[in-house]
């Protein structure tokens, strides 16, 4: 008996990392390290997109949920948690370690997924619904938090180290230290990498040493132009709509999108060079993370800090419910929306556009990535019209769009990022990115001295 207890311990499978998603394209983000004998995921996020991509979400897990130690999430992006209650169902049972930031955002995020999931399975728009409310709460019970810089044992063997990614609040950067017969190896995950001097969010911090780096190329193919430019033109955009009395409608990302629009738009209001116009929330998950943004404050960086209420003034308007949301009809005054979905797949934008995208006084103003197949692709690429409801609508509102509002670091950032390595890791995997994005960045980082690899869906590395 104690000779077979041996036997198992010493034979456990060598460090080896699996892709199990985030392969060749943005979403579904999974990553299984297997140390010794536990087997540890880190991101368990949902597949996102075109109809054959979002139908990836229903096939099987590629490892057993039964034998996952446990689960590390970098943060609270539906392409990085939207899987986790599909993966208690399935019979995981172990803890869900992120900060705690990422944890209170995990939970109205994934509520808010279950709540859409529902809506669309009974519209018929989408698939079955992977899980309910119920599901959410009961995934509630698994999560374990930790903070920015603590050491903190994930599973006996494997310990990790949370490091701001300064992509939105509470993401994280993962040091993961695995032991492997008295020696430890360490696996960097950068999680999704925020550019520099963007507001609300530090910067990235800066890792030392890996032997192994999991690298996001979302932008590898990209530079953010216009990206100093970027405060003006919204300002522009918002003068030029109020000039013609007309209303501005902005699809927006519940976290951070959305609280950095209402920080620009105060620090406009303050510094006088807009008047204090009327600005409506019209989101429940928006008005919810903002409050979990209030929250965790000491988490933003010095400038956002110095703020005592960095996302009010006196004329913004939170509309929580469908009755306060469908009296912005009936205003005829100039006003800015902000109303989710950000892509207008579903919620209180869609509404908004069929009520004002005929009107060539209102305008559009895109301030984050568009998905192939959405509303919100086809309206910023020039659609001549938009099938909302079932109803064709022309669109005769003027369409904007600020690129440079983004949540991910360009090429230049990447780079700068993984030069402060003083050490250059043994090998640097690519993920997190549409083929081409993956490929330019490998390309860059070899003539740079890095060895760089895109896995492939599924595919395995000893380390
Ligand atoms: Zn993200």
């Amino acid at each position: 008996m104690f000779k077979t207890m041996r036997f198992v311990k010493n034979s456990g499978v060598k460090l080896k990392i699996t892709f199990n998603g985030a392969v060749g394209r943005v979403t579904g983000s999974c990553y299984l390290v297997e140390a010794g004998n536990q087997k540890v995921i880190v991101e368990c996020g949902m597949f996102q997109g075109l109809p054959e991509v979002q139908e990836m979400n229903y096939l099987p897990f590629n490892f057993n949920p039964k034998e996952i130690s446990a689960l590390i999430l970098t943060h609270s992006h539906i392409d990085h948690c939207g899987l986790v209650p599909r993966l208690v169902n399935e019979g995981f049972t172990g803890k869900i370690w992120c900060t705690t930031a990422t944890r209170d955002l995990c939970e109205i995020m994934l509520l808010d997924s279950a709540h859409v999931q529902g809506i669309k399975e009974r519209e018929e728009e989408g698939g079955p619904q992977i899980y309910n409310e119920l599901d959410v709460r009961k995934t509630m019970k698994h999560f374990r938090t930790t903070e920015y810089g603590d050491m903190c044992e994930i599973v006996p063997g494997i310990t990790a180290r949370f490091r701001d990614a300064g992509h939105i609040l509470g993401s994280a950067i993962v040091e993961l230290f695995a032991e492997e017969n008295g020696k430890v190896k360490k696996i960097v995950f950068s999680g999704d990498l925020g550019p520099k001097n963007v507001p609300i969010v530090k910067d990235p911090e800066i890792i030392p040493d890996a032997d192994y780096l999991v690298l996001e190329s979302t932008y590898g193919d990209r530079l953010h132009r216009g990206f100093e430019q970027r405060e003006e033109m919204l300002l522009g955009v918002i003068k030029h709509i109020f000039q013609k009395r007309g209303k501005l409608f902005i699809p927006s990302f519940a976290v951070e999108r959305t609280q950095e629009l209402l920080y620009r738009i105060r620090g406009f209001i303050e510094k006088g060079v807009l008047p204090n116009e009327k600005v409506y929330l019209d989101s429940p998950l928006a008005i919810k993370a903002t409050g979990i943004f209030e929250k965790y404050f000491d988490l933003f960086d010095r400038d956002a800090r110095a703020i005592r209420k960095p996302f009010h003034f006196s004329g913004l308007e939170y509309t929580r419910t469908v009755n306060q949301s469908k009296r912005l009809n009936n205003i005829h005054e100039p006003f800015i929306v902000i109303a989710g979905s950000g892509m207008c797949t579903a919620g209180r934008i869609q509404h908004h556009l069929r009520n004002g995208i005929d009107n060539h006084n209102n305008g559009v103003l895109f301030v984050g990535y568009q998905a192939e197949g959405t509303p919100g692709r086809a309206i910023k690429e020039g659609a001549k019209s938009v099938e909302l409801f079932g109803e064709k609508h022309q669109i005769r509102a003027e369409i904007f769009s600020i690129d440079a509002f983004s949540g991910h670091a360009d090429y230049h950032g990447l780079l700068e990022w993984v030069n402060g390595f003083k050490e250059k890791p043994r090998k640097i995997f690519l993920v997190h990115g549409e083929p081409k994005s993956a490929e330019s960045l490998r390309e860059k980082l070899e003539a740079h001295g890095y060895h760089a690899k895109v896995p492939k869906l599924h595919e395995s590395f000893e380390l």
